[in-house]
Parts: structure tokens; sequence; C-alpha cells
């Protein structure tokens, strides 16, 4: 394994384990979350709610799995290889403060990403 494959590898692990074990992430989560009054096909309320998770950008409101954590401030630029403290510094830009992160739908996050990666801001 090459150093380019490592450092991929371990990014791709961190960032897993970033949104498996991060209550940042979690709390990003929870912060998105409205809950709406489901109505039936005439228009009445049904009396059952079910949550849904409010994108930052268009505010239109998603299920859950269409839509994902955006870093804010964008996460940067990979580490170096041997890991030094360039892997710190991309670590906590990562693993950062629940105010960096915000929900979006995976249209408007692609659309900052593609805009990120033009300004050079690697994602
Ligand atoms: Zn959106």
């Amino acid at each position: 394994m090459n150093q380019a494959k490592a450092v991929n590898a371990i990014k791709g692990a961190v960032r897993k384990a970033f949104t498996w074990y991060s209550e940042e992430y979690k709390e990003a989560y929870k912060r998105a979350t409205v809950r709406v009054l489901i109505k039936d096909k005439d228009g009445n309320p049904t009396g059952r709610f079910r949550d849904f998770v409010e994108c930052a950008q268009c505010k239109n409101h998603f299920y859950k799995k269409d839509t994902q954590i955006d870093h804010i401030e964008p996460v940067g630029k990979a580490f170096d290889w041997p890991l030094n403290e360039t892997f710190l510094v991309w670590f906590h830009k990562l693993w950062c403060s629940v105010d960096n992160l915000q929900a979006l739908c995976k249209d408007c996050h692609s659309a900052k990403c593609k805009l990120e990666r033009k300004q050079g801001k690697y994602k």
C-alpha cells in the first residue's frame, strides 16, 4: 500500500467513525429535525407525527436518509504521511463543534462541495 492509499484509507475510516460515534454529529441531526403533523389525503390532520430533517440551505423537509451532515467551514486538505500534526489539524476540523455542522439535502450538499472544490477548499 502506498502513502496516498494509506492516507485515503485512514481518512475514510475516521470519517465513518465521526458519523457513527460523534455526539456532535447526532446533535446536528437533532437540531435539524422537525416534527410534522401528517395529514390524510383530504388534508385533514391524522393526529400522527413524523420526523423530517430540514435542509439548512433550501429549507425543504427530507427523510433523514436523503440528507447529510455538512461542515459549514470545510474540513480542508488531507494530512501528510506519516501521521503528524497535520493529521491532528485535519482530525479536529472534522470532529468539530456542532455549531460548524448543518444538515443538508443531497442536492444542496453536492452543490456546496462542488463550489468549495472550485474555490480550492477540499472537502
Ligand atoms: Zn437542500
